[in-house]
């Protein structure tokens, strides 16, 4: 083919495809047109995932009737004026492209007006071209209605999730700017169903209890640093709080919600050392620079970004975490949590003088000491010193308390975390797994196991607990439901599946570990509430005093 330039509708098709990606980019282009219009509300309404409706409700300035045509053309905004005002971008959108993007990918209706005006006016738009346009009076604000998104592109609607999945990628997205924007009141209804809802009284630690949780809100940290130039504030977890994705990382650039693996890695430097491989804080930051500081102008989204000192920025937030994490004696003092728990069963023990010494078995549960590792043994034990001898720690025992622990704990704060799976795992039950499957499937749905009928005694594995994310988890199913079944242990149903969990989902014996993971591991056994003890009340490790090494060898008598 010839090389010939493309026809305006053509292009208007491409570029409008940079900007609305998905549904969730349409939420995100108009919810930053109403803060970009001063609103102090904003309702946002999502039906079919977005598909089917996306509405925008805001009590900002309104459009002028006489500029209303204008804001739907390509390049048209009333934000900036000329080249320098590029250097200088304080308001979200920049780049007068939404509206016409929108338009172009699906129906739009748009109800809007100002102080000043008697009336408002009203047009509607399809295939990009005004088919009706008249006034009509409104509380002042703006209302921009989307319907049938993607209806003529089907690639793009084929590449869509799921409704649910769209879904929660617009409730993500509306959590993240009710966390930029704590004084503004976001209300978010999502199939009719009233999904978040803030007051706007500017709290963010409000905020983060309304999308998070209470108990999660009142243990982040505040977090502050003000060196002239870089601002930085915001809450960030304890290291106790720690997740297993990134997914509760939230980082704003002048309160714009960004994509920044600068600022991931300056947090997750900040928390070097006191989070276990694989663990994540969660962080709600904001990074206040000035204008000129910072090229916001990368991608038609405009959620990249790029500083002019990266640097400065890096150190700046680095350093807000890691006072804020200094300052709390959670993180400073890891004694705290376990130093005055009982022992269970487990009484402390005189070491007899004609026992043998390796059969020092029952261990009082107490903190443990500042281990350090030596090394590994047939795969399976850890060797460490510690102030008082040596230490030989059972490597799965040790993870099974861990693990045990920690899905008690989220599962008691309601917190647990779920890993949706990319390829739903199909598994088929016997008619008794089926059975107690059944009558279990609350209790395993609590712990994060979506699982639902496929036909016959086919299920579909749709969602596990995060932590038994490098688990077998058809093994771990199998095994839950066993132990569901069995009339032989008494416990209640939420420590029988906790138990399960652990066991399986724990380290096994004779697996090669590095000495990076080995220190993990007991840095992590150290914070548990039972460190010399596993879930089924074995020891998860030996000690060998100095006393009886010395006695041992014969060097005193
Ligand atoms: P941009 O936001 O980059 O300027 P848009 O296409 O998103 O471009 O919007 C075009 C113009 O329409 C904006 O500059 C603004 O003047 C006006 N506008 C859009 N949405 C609203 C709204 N909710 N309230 C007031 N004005 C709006
Ligand atoms: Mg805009």
């Amino acid at each position: 083919m010839p090389i010939k330039v493309l026809a305006p509708e053509v292009v208007s098709k491409i570029a409008a495809g940079e900007v609305v990606e998905r549904p969730a980019s349409v939420v995100k282009e108009l919810i930053e047109n109403s803060l970009d219009a001063g609103a102090t509300q904003i309702t946002v309404e999502a039906q079919g995932g977005g598909v089917e409706l996306i509405k925008v409700s805001d009590n900002g300035t309104g459009i002028p009737a006489s500029e209303l045509e204008l804001a739907f053309h390509r390049y048209a905004t009333s934000k900036i004026g000329n080249l320098d005002d590029l250097e200088k971008i304080s308001s979200l959108g920049f780049r007068g492209e939404a509206l016409p993007s929108i338009a172009a990918v699906a129906e739009v209706e748009i109800s809007t007006q100002t102080s000043s005006e008697p009336l408002g006016s009203y047009m509607h738009l399809r295939n990009g071209e005004v088919i009706r346009k008249e006034s009509r009076a409104r509380p002042q604000g703006t209302t921009v209605t989307v319907r049938r998104l993607f209806r003529y592109f089907p690639a793009r609607l084929k590449f869509l999730k799921s409704s649910n999945t769209e879904n929660s990628h617009i409730a993500n997205l509306v959590s993240q700017y009710a966390l930029a924007f704590p004084e503004v009141k976001f209300s978010l209804v999502l199939d009719k169903r009233h999904s978040l809802h803030t007051t706007g009284n500017g709290d963010l630690r409000e905020v983060v209890s309304k999308i998070y949780g209470s108990e999660l809100a009142q243990k982040m940290l505040k977090a502050e640093q003000n060196d002239g130039l870089v601002k930085v504030s915001g809450l960030i977890s304890p290291p106790s709080l720690a997740r297993s994705n990134r997914n509760y990382l939230s980082f704003f650039v002048n309160r714009r919600w960004v994509h920044s693996p600068l600022l991931s890695r300056a947090t997750e430097e900040a928390y070097r050392g006191l989070l276990m491989d694989g663990q994540h804080p969660i962080a709600v930051i904001n990074v206040s620079l000035p204008a000129q500081e910072l090229d916001v102008n990368i991608h038609p989204a405009k959620a990249q970004i790029k500083f002019c000192h990266e640097q400065t920025v890096f150190s700046s937030v680095q350093k807000a975490i890691e006072e804020a994490l200094a300052r709390t004696p959670i993180a400073s003092s890891k004694a705290v949590s376990f130093s005055v728990s009982s022992g269970q069963g487990q009484s402390p023990r005189m070491i007899m003088d004609n026992e043998p010494a390796f059969v020092v078995a029952r261990l009082p549960t107490m903190e443990l000491p500042v281990l350090r590792v030596l090394g590994q043994v047939v795969n399976t034990y850890i060797i460490a010193e510690g102030p008082d001898g040596l230490y030989l720690i059972d490597q799965h025992a040790a993870h099974e308390r861990i693990l045990y622990d920690r899905i008690l704990a989220q599962w008691a704060q309601k917190a647990v975390e779920v890993q949706g799976l990319l390829q739903p795992i199909t598994i088929e039950f016997s008619p008794r797994e089926e059975e107690t499957l059944k009558a279990s499937k609350e209790f395993l749905a609590e712990f994060g196991f979506a699982i639902e009928p496929f036909g016959d005694r086919s299920y579909l594995i749709r969602t596990i607990p995060a932590l038994m994310a490098r688990a077998n988890i058809i093994e771990i199913i199998t095994a839950l439901l066993d132990s569901l079944a069995s009339k032989e242990s008494l416990n209640p149903w939420e420590e029988k599946i906790a138990q399960s969990l652990a066991c399986h989902g724990a380290i096994r014996a004779g697996q090669q570990l590095s000495n990076e993971e080995m220190r993990e591991l007991i840095k992590q056994l150290e914070q548990t509430k039972q460190p010399r003890a596993c879930p089924h009340g074995r020891p998860t490790m030996i000690h060998l005093s100095s006393h009886q090494l010395e006695k041992e060898f014969g060097r005193i008598g």
